[in-house]
């Protein structure tokens, strides 16, 4: 065989695939490409004793250390203008649900969103992309959920169609049928109505990843998020929810009645839905990033582990919460949550995948694609513990290398 890209002197190479529940370290490690997918992984020393046919491209990772692509599991990429003057209103004592009364908050964002061409969408959000990308980002879902109406919630799918098809990372949609009532709508009933018979299934035959819904006393209750999840299932979407973020509405035990692919949020969840989300199999997505930006505490994530439940990390970037780095929200997850390094790490890759339904991405392992980051760091006990920085050396998607800081 010979390799389309083979990885040398990897001072720590995580795979993810081990089955002692360990990281699946191989140090000094070296891995194989073979269009687009790991077909080997081991120690250097055992390449160089293969006899693999001469490599198409060689990387020596010179005592650096290599991570499968950091996969964002949650993300609101595609919007229009920014919020910056809403931090100096929330240091002010403003609450977001305040400044969402007050028409502010998303509401702001969805006037911005809906006037806003497809190219501007497209620009603004690249712009966006290209930071993740930068920090080691290789899967992000991005959801809809600022077009509230069918003519701008399909536009921002238009929108995310284009940026996954530009590259050079993958993007896998979310309708956010319910994020918020708009305002042209008397009450939520009326606008979840709309949602159900008007969007879905207009959105369905554009197959989106999932159909999620934000789950909240005074956003919208259990009741509806229950129509509109069964509504959606009917429409044949897997389903997510925003879960239990600024109070305990049951969302946790809804999630997993509901068999979402994964709740997130869940800062305010009891034990008892989180217990039943573990028992369904849905993983929990943790946002400790959004819970610093608006000041709400954080999720208890020891207890979360606890009951058996699989925890990924996502950024939540948002004109809200605008977080573009991995290796931040693995620092919020370790120093405000409790997370160790080694939970932070299968947080932004093995379970961030099974936050998406997928088991073809989020480790090195055999079969699995080829999307890498070479770090310039000795271990991935710095991840979480040298933040503010950007110490990425080279992303590789798919075995290609799409970003290294020399081609800037
Ligand atoms: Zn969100």
């Amino acid at each position: 065989m010979r390799p389309d890209l083979a990885v040398v002197n990897a001072e720590e190479l995580v795979t993810l695939q081990a089955d002692d529940g360990s990281l699946g370290i191989i140090e000094n490690g070296a891995l194989v490409a073979k269009d687009g997918r790991v077909a080997w992984t081991g120690s250097t020393a055992e390449f160089k004793r293969k006899s693999f046919a001469k490599p198409k491209k060689l990387v020596d990772a010179n005592g650096k250390l290599v991570t499968p692509g950091f996969v964002d599991p949650h993300t609101h990429l595609v919007f229009a203008g920014s919020r910056e003057g809403e931090l100096e209103r929330k240091i002010a004592g403003e609450s977001y649900v305040g400044i969402l009364s007050g028409g502010g908050g998303i509401n702001r964002t969805v006037a911005e969103t809906r006037k806003a061409s497809r190219a501007r969408l497209v620009a603004e959000a690249s712009g966006r992309l290209e930071q993740l990308v930068r920090n080691g980002v290789t899967t992000a879902e991005v959801k809809t959920g600022y077009g509230q109406s069918l003519a701008s919630e399909l536009k921002m799918l238009d929108v995310i169609k284009s940026l996954d098809e530009m590259g050079p990372i993958e993007l896998v949609p979310t309708f956010l049928g319910l994020h918020a009532k708009p305002p042209e709508f008397k009450n939520a009933d009326e606008y979840v109505d709309y949602a159900i018979k008007t969007m879905l299934p207009e959105i369905a035959k554009r197959k989106p990843a999932f159909s999620d819904c934000f789950c909240e006393d005074g956003v919208f209750s259990g009741e509806q998020c229950t129509r509109y999840l069964r509504a959606s299932r009917a429409q044949g979407l897997a389903l997510k929810m925003h879960a239990d973020e600024f109070a305990d509405s049951g969302g946790a035990s809804l999630a997993a009645e509901m068999g979402c692919t994964s709740a997130d949020h869940l800062g305010k969840s009891g034990r008892a839905g989180i217990e039943e989300m573990a028992k369904r199999d849905v993983t929990a997505v943790l946002l400790p990033g959004t819970s610093l930006y608006s000041a709400i505490g954080y999720a208890d994530a020891k207890m979360i582990a606890g009951t058996g439940c699989s925890i990924a990390l996502g950024s939540d970037l948002s004109p809200n919460s605008w977080i573009e780095s991995p290796q931040l929200v693995m620092m919020l997850a370790c120093s405000a949550e409790k997370m160790t390094p080694a939970d932070a790490l299968r947080g932004v890759t093995v379970n961030a995948a099974r936050a998406l339904g997928r088991d073809d991405i989020g480790r090195l392992s055999v079969g699995e694609k080829a999307d890498f980051v070479v770090h310039d760091l000795p271990s991935y006990r710095f991840l979480p513990y040298r933040v503010g920085g950007n110490y990425v050396s080279a992303v590789f998607k798919e075995g290609r290398e799409v970003y290294s800081p020399q081609l800037d």
